[in-house]
């Protein structure tokens, strides 16, 4: 397939609002892709490069693409920035620079879809110190040999935001569709395998085997997460439940096959490097090959130490041993996806339960079973006494769903106002804080994942923090203009505040009333903050209450 005709179908998808159009639409096209280019369609069309197993990145941020860009044009790359700052979509402002361009250029060479894919896995390979000219240098032939329609997706690849509005729902229907499968076996599969690409692939080659697949060791699969809820109404839904503590650290995804191990992150990025202390508690408390699930916390005298410190040693990935020694960090494991080359998550609670006691001599995490209020309601007090979180509520018969924040999961906390919010810029400081950012832009999401700002927040960050945040979005700044930057959004803040107030001023509709800096979560995804929708529902509550 060219990428041409890729390019054309996205700019086609763009105008389609109806989601069954969408979804025949790639029923018709699924079946007549070559084997090859299939998984890669796929994979593109939801704006993904790799699999989303793999942690493999192109390391390709926008500031290099402006570079590169600029370089194609002829112009100079503040020409290129200017033109983005006021637009807001990198993709068409790539494709208008590109017609520009276009008019003095003779014709390019045709880009094939695999080509580009090949490229793009090039340049994710690449290490060493030339690596960031050798990327410069693929980018450079791709967008020099691109059409404009080419460059608006070639760019948004890059970037991994397609915006043509094909969600995962979507492509799952089309592949049931397109290839005879039932759809709740594509969504299984698509747990198990956490690719897209490799289910389109199976649908097409072997749906026998897309209806039996496993977990693989080594290819991380999305974490189950958890609802906000109530202790009586999961206990009327449910009957008996397991209660545990809500540690209040970092989720990690432990992979052990003999002696080969390693560990990821909620976000499904490789930690194994930053934690060789946890590798080796984790593998000496087990004969197994499992896969396992659980939090990591810091310790100190036997009580949790504040979330941060956590984080202080998975960001750490030179001098590991001086950390290990000042920051003990303890896993908590309360979930067993693989045994012994077996998958398990369809099995209930309760018996993931008994295997992961058996086969873990050491770090499962307590666990009470009731289907009492007033017993949960116990447990829970003890839990914030002790210094947790909170508690999670989980059906015993509930079977392990990756990627679900469904309701077979409850989280319990105390109520605080506090939400999860993307960082997409910065003003700089004042006086002595002036070589660092004062204050910090934050978004909400619509329910396409477009990012809407609806907030600043200055207060509440000490000065050691700040220090910590310029070290962090320091690398993320894609735009500069007087006093202010522009950030890639890849970081998530929690923010306190007083109120929701309904503002003109920002593009969400609402804003902040004393808003606070409670803490960094970059174990989030921004993929995760809070959708515009629940912030309606919070403001509707709000003014109930
Ligand atoms: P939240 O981050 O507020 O959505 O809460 C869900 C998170 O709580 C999970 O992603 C885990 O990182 C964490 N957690 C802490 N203790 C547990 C537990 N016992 N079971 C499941 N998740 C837990």
């Amino acid at each position: 397939m060219l990428f041409r005709e890729f390019a054309e179908l996205c700019d086609r998808f763009e105008t389609i609002s109806s989601r069954l159009a969408m979804i025949d639409t790639l029923a018709e096209i699924f079946p007549f892709l070559s084997l090859e280019d299939l998984p890669v369609f796929v994979r593109f069309m939801r704006g993904k490069i790799f699999p989303d197993w793999s942690s493999e990145r192109l390391r390709f941020g926008p500031r290099l693409l402006y570079e590169v860009l600029a370089y194609v044009i002829g112009k100079k790359q503040q020409f290129v920035i200017s033109a983005i700052n006021s637009s807001g979509d990198t993709g068409l402002v790539v494709e208008k620079l590109l017609e520009k361009r276009e008019q003095t250029m003779f014709l390019s060479d045709d880009l094939e879809l695999l080509e580009v894919y090949a490229r793009f896995l090039q340049m994710a390979k690449m290490s060493g110190r030339k690596s960031q000219q050798e990327r410069m240098r693929s980018a450079l032939y791709l967008l020099s040999n691109a059409s404009p329609l080419e460059g608006r997706y070639l760019s948004r690849l890059m970037l991994e935001e397609m915006r043509i509005g094909v969600g995962e729902g979507v492509v799952h229907e089309a592949i049931s569709k397109g290839f005879s499968v039932p759809i709740n076996i594509v969504e299984r599969a698509h747990q198990a395998l956490n690719d897209l690409g490799e289910v389109a692939f199976l649908a097409k080659t072997d749906p026998t085997a897309l209806a039996n697949v496993h977990i693989t060791s080594f290819r991380p699969v999305k974490v189950m997460l958890a609802q906000a809820g109530s202790i009586a109404n999961m206990v009327m839904a449910h009957g008996f439940l397991a209660a545990e503590n809500k540690y209040d650290g970092s989720r990690f995804q432990f992979h052990k096959v003999g002696d080969q191990t390693a560990i990821y992150s909620r976000r499904l990025e490789e930690m194994t490097a930053s934690l060789p202390d946890v590798i080796a508690m984790l593998s000496a408390a087990t004969d197994h090959d499992v896969i396992i699930d659980g939090e990591i916390i810091a310790m100190q005298n036997g009580k949790p130490m504040p979330f941060q410190m956590v984080l202080r040693r998975i960001r750490r990935k030179r001098d590991v041993t001086a950390v290990t020694n000042t920051i003990h960090i303890h896993p908590c494991v309360f979930d067993i996806l693989v045994c012994d080359g077996e998958t398990l998550i369809d099995r209930p609670l309760s018996e993931r339960r008994k295997i992961l006691e058996s086969v873990m001599k050491n770090f499962v995490t307590p666990q009470i079973v009731s289907d009492l209020p007033e017993v949960i309601e116990n447990y829970y007090h003890a839990a914030l006494d002790s210094g947790n979180e909170g508690i999670m509520l989980k059906a015993l018969h509930s079977p392990y769903l990756p990627g679900n924040r469904g309701k077979l999961w409850i989280k319990i906390k105390p109520e605080v106002d506090t939400i999860d919010l993307v960082v997409t810029g910065a003003e700089w400081g004042e006086g002595k804080r002036a070589k660092m950012f004062g204050s910090f832009l934050l978004a909400c999401q619509d329910e396409n994942g477009e990012l809407l700002e609806l907030s600043r927040v200055a207060t509440g960050i000490d000065d050691a923090m700040l220090a910590e945040l310029y070290d962090l979005f320091k690398d993320k700044i894609v735009a500069k203009r007087d006093k202010t930057v522009v950030f890639e959004p890849d970081v998530v803040f929690e923010v306190g505040y007083a109120e929701l107030q309904k503002s003109t001023t920002y593009a969400a509709g609402y804003a902040l009333r004393f808003p606070r800096f409670v803490r960094l979560r970059d174990d989030k995804d921004p993929s995760e903050v809070e959708t515009i929708d629940s912030l309606f529902h919070r403001y509707g509550m709000q003014n109930k209450a």
